[in-house]
């Protein structure tokens, strides 16, 4: 069976590296005791040295990084970096990153960045909003289409999608996706990278990320379609993640 997935994204959190090692530290032991789930944790680049090798079983991802490989870029992070430093996955496309004005050809060049240095993309994908007439499912193809362009098929074994609902995120999105319109969407991405690449795209994993919390996990890890989740808020709470994963791995 494959493994289940679940990926922390921390966002701009928390504001100490105290606070950060300790999360690290209850999210590690939580998942040293998880029998057929993977965890990843994405903290703030300025985390990323802190906490690789401080124990625990999950592994260390990152929320961006460049997609030049060198030279003149202030303030940004390359993936060799990121891969120097132990992380193995990186989130590209991020809705909260598009919104900053990051393009489909952005997210392409970052994907093939992320692969080069040997790592594994977490490509975000997901609609702004859900029209009466069905374009959403045209932006989510384009996003896929043209953010996965630099992929060859034998990489395929190595990138992750993540569907996430631009309106279902955040404090002050909508809340969560319902479990049928996750599976709706998480079906037709698997029959566009079935289109795109052939059939070996059907062992792409594919997550769903939109308000996930310890009381929905289960309810989309059973009816959505999906092999993992990407945890935002939830993830921050030391109490409740560890649950979910607890949860999720038990199913
Ligand atoms: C996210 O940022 O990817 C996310 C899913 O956030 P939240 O769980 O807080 O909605």
């Amino acid at each position: 069976m494959k493994r289940k997935l679940i990926v922390a994204n921390w966002k701009m959190n928390p504001d100490t590296s105290l606070e950060a090692l300790h999360l690290w530290e209850e999210i590690g032991k939580a998942s040293s005791a998880l029998k057929k789930t993977s965890v990843v944790v994405c903290p703030p680049a300025i985390y990323v040295g802190l906490v690789a090798g401080q124990g625990g079983q999950a592994l260390l991802g990152a929320q961006n990084c460049s997609a030049s490989s060198e030279g003149a870029r202030t303030g940004e992070v390359s993936a060799s970096m990121l891969a120097n430093a132990g992380v193995a996955y990186v989130i590209v496309g991020h809705s909260e990153r598009r919104a900053m004005g990051e393009t489909n050809n952005d997210v392409s060049e970052k994907v093939a960045a992320v692969l080069r240095a040997d790592m594994v993309p977490l490509v975000c994908v997901g609609e702004r909003v859900r029209d009466p007439d069905g374009f959403y499912l045209k932006e989510t193809t384009t996003q896929l289409e043209e953010g996965l362009a630099k992929v060859s098929k034998k990489n395929l074994s190595k990138i992750v999608i993540a569907y996430e609902p631009v309106w279902a995120i955040g404090k002050n999105g909508a809340g969560p996706a319902s479990v049928t319109d996750v599976l709706e969407m998480v079906l037709y991405i698997r029959r566009a990278l079935i289109r795109i690449f052939g059939k070996e795209a059907a062992k792409v994993p594919v997550l769903y990320g939109g308000s996930v919390e310890v009381k929905n996990a289960a309810e989309f890890m059973e009816h959505a379609g999906i092999d993992g989740l990407l945890v935002g808020r939830e993830s921050l709470n030391t109490k409740a993640f560890p649950e979910l994963l607890r949860i999720v791995d038990h199913l």
